[in-house]
């Protein structure tokens, strides 16, 4: 495969922005070879500028869940652009977006739109304080919650392939609050809340761990969040920035049958425009301006056109449950085909998969937290997604992100992949 285009790109684009790219987690840096310059996608395939084409399971990162460009859900976004792309003011869509919301969450009452998942996360934090008149949050190592300064500690995503969990420019006094606990690990969430319980204001947490590769939560894990929550009147937060509409359409609502005081999302509620969204019970929501003191505002939040696209998505997921079923049954069949291969080479790694989501660890036993994250073999790692991008698969340039499927995979490309995954696995050992 030919990169011409895409490297010569690379070497216009590092003059003007860092790394060249706008996203560390685009940079293939981690790998050592400049990364790939999309041109156009559509399905479960992206092609890039030197017209090389890629089964995605990047798929934006997970916004995409009937895949690249769908014409269904893109229907009629000329008209909603002609009419307006933004006003400051409010409109009818944002309405009907934030019941949809409200519907498929049925824990929640009230929605604010903001722009982003980081977005989300950092003002459902400070809501969270504004609510309870406490400071300090609690968080899991290897979770990732966009960057926002006080959760980038023992981060995960990006800062774990790039080596810094605890970003430098972020101010000691602001960490200070922020306490990290492993995950799925109930005694260490026990022993935070015994020192500093009565100044805990949220805990937040994903359900499934999907920024340290795959590490979904334990349900006795995710109950006992709940308990503690409500013995120390501190709210829960799930960050669904990746789960939400995901695992199910009542996100971890239904698949954990857990509760939460506060849900962040992002991604699948924009249908791959800047979207993010922080919902929660009335009494919390109504502590934000303008019915409450705390500040939260955005220029183009609940802009029409990300609304538009986003509650397609929602309606189509919404209406049509199969969707799930038949997603559910692509991923379950890449999970077995790779433990298939693995078990044909003689090999001991692990798969983790939650829903949609998968990952191959390059490690042998049990991956549940962060410490099994990082053990893996991060230089085997990177060679498989050489020889996977060099058969026309294109999957995270990290061990520790997710292969996001898609409802537009077919079961060829799962297939092909699965065939893939056995050559590349056979050529780096
Ligand atoms: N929360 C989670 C769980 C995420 O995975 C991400 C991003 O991947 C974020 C928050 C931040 O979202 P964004 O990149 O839209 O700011």
């Amino acid at each position: 495969m030919k990169h011409t285009k895409s490297e010569a790109l690379y070497k216009e684009a590092v003059k003007y922005i860092p790394g060249g790219v706008n996203s560390p987690v685009r940079s293939f840096n981690s790998v050592g070879i400049s990364p790939i310059f999309a041109k156009k996608a559509h399905g479960s395939r992206i092609t890039d500028v030197d017209d090389n084409e890629y089964i995605d399971y990047i798929c934006s990162w997970g916004p995409l869940m009937l895949g690249h460009s769908n014409e269904e859900i893109s229907k009629g976004i000329g008209e909603m652009i002609a009419s307006g792309t933004s006003f400051g003011l409010a409109t009818e869509i944002e309405v009907e977006m934030a019941k949809l919301i409200v519907d498929a969450y049925p824990a929640i009452d009230q929605v604010r739109m903001v722009n982003s998942g980081t977005e989300a996360t950092m003002s459902a934090l400070r809501v969270a304080r504004g609510f309870t008149k406490r400071n300090k949050i609690v968080k899991f190592e290897g979770c990732y919650h966009g960057h926002s300064d006080g959760l980038l500690v023992k981060s995960g995503s990006g800062t774990i392939t790039f080596g810094v969990q605890t970003s430098p420019g972020v101010p000691t006094d602001i960490v200070k609050n922020t306490l990290v606990c492993k995950y799925n690990d109930i005694e260490d969430i026990k022993r935070v809340f015994e020192e500093d319980g009565e100044d805990i204001a949220a805990i937040i947490v994903e359900t499934i761990g999907g920024n340290m590769g795959i590490v979904p939560g334990k349900q006795e894990f995710i109950e006992f969040l709940r308990k503690i929550c409500d013995e120390y009147k501190t709210v829960l937060i799930f960050d669904e920035v990746i789960t939400g509409f995901r695992l199910s359409y009542n996100s971890s609502l239904e698949y954990f049958g857990v509760k939460p005081d506060m849900v962040c999302l992002g991604k699948i509620i924009g249908a791959g425009m800047p979207v993010g969204a922080y919902v929660g019970k009335k009494e919390i929501m109504e502590v934000v301006s303008p019915v409450g003191p705390v500040y939260q505002a955005g220029t183009l939040s609940g802009n029409p056109l990300a609304m538009y696209l986003g509650k397609r998505n929602l309606e189509i997921l919404r209406d049509n449950p199969q969707i799930y079923e038949a997603l559910n049954e692509k991923a379950d069949k890449l999970e077995q085909g790779i433990k298939n291969n693995l078990k044909k080479l003689n090999l001991n790694y692990t798969v983790n998969r939650a829903g949609s989501l998968v990952c191959l660890f390059f490690k042998e036993g049990p991956v549940e937290n962060y410490d099994d994250a990082i053990e893996s073999n991060v230089e085997k790692y990177n060679a498989y997604f050489k020889e996977m991008l060099d058969r026309g698969v294109l999957i995270g340039p990290s061990q520790f992100e997710a292969m996001f499927l898609s409802y537009a995979h077919s079961d060829e490309d799962i297939e092909y992949t699965i065939t893939c995954n056995y050559e590349s696995l056979r050529a780096i050992h």
